[in-house]
Protein backbone atom coordinates (compact mmCIF):
# COMPACT_ATOMS: atom_id res chain seq x y z
CA UNK A 1 0.00 0.00 0.00
CA UNK A 2 1.39 3.49 -0.96
CA UNK A 3 1.74 5.87 1.97
CA UNK A 4 3.11 9.59 2.02
CA UNK A 5 4.61 9.18 4.96
CA UNK A 6 8.61 9.13 5.09
CA UNK A 7 10.53 6.37 6.21
CA UNK A 8 11.29 7.91 9.71
CA UNK A 9 7.67 8.72 10.20
CA UNK A 10 6.59 5.18 9.15
CA UNK A 11 8.96 3.93 11.87
CA UNK A 12 7.59 6.45 14.70
CA UNK A 13 4.31 5.43 14.05
CA UNK A 14 5.02 1.66 13.74
CA UNK A 15 6.76 2.14 16.89
CA UNK A 16 4.18 3.65 19.02
CA UNK A 17 2.59 1.98 21.27
CA UNK A 18 -0.26 2.20 24.28
CA UNK A 19 -0.24 0.95 27.90
CA UNK A 20 -3.55 -1.83 28.33
CA UNK A 21 -5.08 -3.45 31.22
CA UNK A 22 -6.38 -7.10 31.08
CA UNK A 23 -9.38 -6.74 33.14
CA UNK A 24 -10.09 -10.00 33.55
CA UNK A 25 -6.58 -10.61 34.76
CA UNK A 26 -6.98 -7.97 37.32
CA UNK A 27 -7.11 -8.89 41.14
CA UNK A 28 -8.00 -5.04 41.96
CA UNK A 29 -5.31 -4.80 44.19
CA UNK A 30 -4.28 -0.97 43.53
CA UNK A 31 -0.70 -1.04 43.38
CA UNK A 32 -1.16 0.27 39.81
CA UNK A 33 -2.55 3.69 41.36
CA UNK A 34 -0.80 3.84 44.49
CA UNK A 35 2.56 3.71 42.34
CA UNK A 36 1.19 6.30 39.30
CA UNK A 37 -1.90 7.89 40.12
CA UNK A 38 -2.08 10.35 36.94
CA UNK A 39 -1.91 7.21 34.85
CA UNK A 40 -4.15 4.57 36.51
CA UNK A 41 -6.97 5.31 38.07
CA UNK A 42 -10.34 3.43 39.54
CA UNK A 43 -13.34 4.25 37.77
CA UNK A 44 -16.72 4.66 39.31
CA UNK A 45 -17.90 0.76 38.19
CA UNK A 46 -15.12 -0.45 40.18
CA UNK A 47 -12.66 -1.39 37.66
CA UNK A 48 -8.91 -0.04 36.65
CA UNK A 49 -8.42 1.87 33.69
CA UNK A 50 -5.33 3.65 32.13
CA UNK A 51 -5.43 7.71 31.29
CA UNK A 52 -5.89 8.66 27.76
CA UNK A 53 -2.27 10.78 26.93
CA UNK A 54 -0.90 11.30 23.72
CA UNK A 55 2.09 9.59 25.27
CA UNK A 56 3.27 7.51 28.14
CA UNK A 57 6.33 8.08 30.75
CA UNK A 58 7.86 4.82 29.77
CA UNK A 59 9.17 4.29 33.07
CA UNK A 60 6.21 4.65 34.81
CA UNK A 61 4.46 1.69 32.69
CA UNK A 62 7.35 -0.54 33.05
CA UNK A 63 7.24 0.20 37.02
CA UNK A 64 3.46 -1.44 37.02
CA UNK A 65 4.46 -4.22 34.62
CA UNK A 66 7.07 -5.20 36.63
CA UNK A 67 4.56 -5.04 40.16
CA UNK A 68 1.45 -5.88 38.82
CA UNK A 69 0.34 -9.02 40.41
CA UNK A 70 -1.84 -9.97 38.08
CA UNK A 71 0.31 -9.19 34.88
CA UNK A 72 -2.37 -7.68 33.29
CA UNK A 73 -0.32 -4.59 32.42
CA UNK A 74 0.82 -4.52 28.87
CA UNK A 75 2.14 -2.40 26.24
CA UNK A 76 -0.30 -2.63 22.99
CA UNK A 77 0.42 -0.95 19.32
CA UNK A 78 -1.38 2.01 18.29
CA UNK A 79 -3.35 1.61 14.90
S1 LIG B 1 -1.72 -3.42 39.74
FE1 LIG B 1 -2.55 -4.84 38.20
S2 LIG B 1 -3.85 -6.25 39.36
FE2 LIG B 1 -3.49 -4.48 40.68
S3 LIG B 1 -5.25 -3.10 40.27
FE3 LIG B 1 -3.59 -2.47 38.90
S4 LIG B 1 -3.98 -3.58 36.99
FE4 LIG B 1 -5.18 -4.61 38.59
Amino acid sequence: MLTNLSPSKLFEKSAMKSPAIELSDCVKCGICVELHPSVFKLTDAGYFEIADKPNYDEAKIEEVIKYCPGNCVYWEDDV
